[in-house]
């Protein structure tokens, strides 16, 4: 499965340490993240991830051209409810996609572990049978 990871600053700190827990797990798949996301947990667990451009630069619509082109299965976003964002409609946007094309988002540590869970047991599988084999 292609899995995005993307924290904002002040929930890296958990994404991350999401990730060394989660490790055996996401090293099952191919891991995308937004620029300081993917550098910070790549540090962290030496799992190869692709960075894309960081978040307020462009990287979650990148992360959205995958969703939209049905080349991202599941999508870990912690995301800041607490502090305005400079690219919101970014952050908005990534959200609505995921929901138009029912793909997989946890936006916070308790959905993220349920999500980590069914990715263990196979739960996403399905996706690569709907949607063919991915390409990144
Ligand atoms: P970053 O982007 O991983 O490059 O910090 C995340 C975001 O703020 O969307």
């Amino acid at each position: 499965m292609n899995i995005a990871l993307i924290a904002h600053d002040k929930k890296k700190d958990d994404l991350v340490r999401f990730a060394i827990a989660y490790k055996n797990i996401l090293a099952e798949h191919q891991l995308f993240a937004t620029g300081t996301t993917g550098l910070r947990i790549t540090e962290a667990t030496q799992l190869p991830i692709h960075r894309f451009q960081s978040g307020p630069l462009g990287g979650d619509q990148e992360i959205g051209a995958y969703i939209a082109n049905n080349k991202m299965d599941g999508v870990f976003f912690f995301r800041d409810p607490l502090t305005v964002q400079p690219h919101e409609p970014d952050v908005s946007a990534l959200i609505r996609l995921c929901d138009v094309y029912s793909v997989p988002l946890a936006t916070n540590m308790g959905t993220a572990e349920i999500l980590i869970k069914g990715l263990e047991r196979g739960d996403l599988s399905w996706r690569s049978i709907v949607h063919g084999k991915k390409g990144d």
